[in-house]
């Protein structure tokens, strides 16, 4: 996916002017984070299954060449094929490679965040092939001249239903429906002669089982199913860190991957696939190969911010974050937005390239809140940001601002008399109103909201005045 990181803020001023979306953003918030509230309550115990979840991830990361290892040798052993990429290029070519060693011609894919970061499908389709995205939010993107995903488990949540239709009617010469329902059909019709053509499914994983080396597959439209039964080859594409040891694990995991995501108890279909097709079976692909991709991983697990390696790709730090809530996915301007994007995009794509990613957060702490694995994004995004101010790659403003407030911090009489001056200057720029409209030097903050003024007085002061007053 082509890499427009640097260009946040921009994007990000365009996306707080669009009113459609806004009002599309406005909507899924509330489903997402309302249905997740109420489906963690038919929990006993959320957060000992959380404390749990926490451990199994954990527990795969810190041993991740063993659990890659056992899982290898259990999906070779039920005739798989497991190939290994070090980079996105790589990933590519091994499908490329498998297509061609099998003579096929067209791909039908289920979602798989990884193929993003590869660009897959341009790859494929440069190499002469046809390829058909069939999860209904990824389908929709790709027939709209490949626009990007905007969050991770709801590719096209950032279109509205008549975004939708005016693009089937478009591309399929359909006349405009209205309804859901209706759109819904469409796409099924159309998808449905696709997977009775493909020869080659192509799928993500959400974990990959080692004691078994199974692929498990989470899905509410079916398609996954379609896409990795159908054909007669089945890859999967994925992320070395999605190992689970054991099926119990994964369940564990399952558990809460689908109430923090949709906030559903279980979604309409969970596809454990094993092996290839076995003698006298009906379903299933005749060749299976799992393409276990690194590109960046490793780094990742060898930083300060590893525990991001835990992630399951619920979507609920994004669903929960009051930015993201505000300028959707494509400001961030790479495969994974929100909390969890901006603390591994950086480790991806490099740190240089993302600088305002790590910086988009008002470090509330809700997505720390809401992660099922407990990663503590708040605390991995501050990593970031003084990894940023030690490499100099903030502004020299913000760099000179931090070095003085640090002077000051240490001379604690000078800081004292600093604040003092700065609220009364503060309270004067209030005036009447007793609001800041404009601030120097910071002017993101105040550009779209006004400041409450202070009293002119320091937490000092106040606090020392009602100390004595007490
Ligand atoms: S970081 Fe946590 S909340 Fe965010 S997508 Fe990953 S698992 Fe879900």
């Amino acid at each position: 996916m082509q890499i427009a990181t640097m260009y946040f803020k921009d994007r990000a001023q365009v996306k707080l002017n669009d009113e459609l979306l806004q009002y599309n953003l406005k909507k899924s918030k509330g489903k997402f984070v309302g249905k997740r509230a109420e489906a963690i309550r038919e929990l006993d115990d959320f957060e000992g299954t959380r404390t749990a979840a926490r451990e199994i991830r954990q527990r795969v990361l810190d041993n991740l060449d063993t659990y890659l290892e056992i899982f290898e040798q259990n999906a070779t052993a039920r005739g798989a094929t497991v190939l290994w990429a070090e980079t996105p290029e790589e990933a590519n070519r091994h499908v490329l490679d498998i297509a061609a060693k099998h003579q096929l011609k067209k791909a039908i894919k289920s979602k798989s965040m990884v193929s993003e970061e590869s660009a897959l499908d341009h790859a494929i389709e440069q190499a002469g092939l046809k390829v058909v995205e069939t999860d209904l939010g990824e389908y929709i993107l790709q027939i709209n001249d490949y626009e990007p995903p905007s969050h991770i488990i709801a590719p096209a949540l950032h279109k509205s239903k008549e975004e939708v239709s005016a693009l089937f009617a478009k591309v399929h010469g359909t006349p405009p429906k209205t309804g859901i329902q209706e759109l819904c059909g469409e796409a099924r019709a159309v998808l449905r002669e696709h997977y009775l053509t493909g020869d080659l499914g192509i799928s993500g994983a959400n974990f990959l089982i080692a004691e078994t080396g199974s692929v498990m597959l989470v899905t509410n439209e079916g398609n996954a199913t379609l896409c990795t039964t159908l054909p007669k080859v089945h890859v999967v594409i994925t992320g070395i860190e999605k190992i689970v040891p054991t099926l119990e694990e994964a369940s564990t995991l399952l558990r809460l991957l689908t109430r923090s995501a949709t906030g559903q108890s279980i979604t309409n279909y969970v596809d454990i696939l094993t092996g290839i097709k076995g003698a006298g079976e009906y379903h299933g692909a005749e060749h299976m190969y799992f393409i276990l991709v690194d590109s960046g991983r490793t780094r990742v697990l060898a930083s300060e911010v590893r525990e991001a390696l835990r992630c399951i790709r619920c979507g609920a730090c994004l669903n929960h974050c009051p930015v993201y809530q505000n300028i959707g996915g494509h400001s961030y301007g790479w495969v994974y937005p929100g909390p969890i994007g901006s603390v591994i995009t950086p480790m991806f794509i490099g740190q240089e390239m993302a600088v305002d990613l790590p910086n988009a957060s008002t470090l509330c702490g809700a997505c720390g809140v809401v992660c099922p694995v407990r990663i503590p994004l708040p605390e991995l995004l501050r990593k970031h940001r003084e990894a940023q101010v030690k490499e100099d790659l903030r502004p020299w403003v913000e760099r000179l601002g931090l070095k003085g407030w640090t002077w000051l911090a240490l001379h604690p009489g000078l800081y004292g008399l600093a604040t003092r001056i700065g609220v009364r200057l503060m309270k004067m720029m209030g005036g009447y109103e007793g609001r800041i409209h404009k601030l120097p030097l910071v002017g993101g903050w105040s550009d779209g909201r006004d400041l409450p003024a202070p009293t002119g007085k320091t937490f000092r002061e106040l606090y020392a005045a009602k100390r004595r007053s007490a």
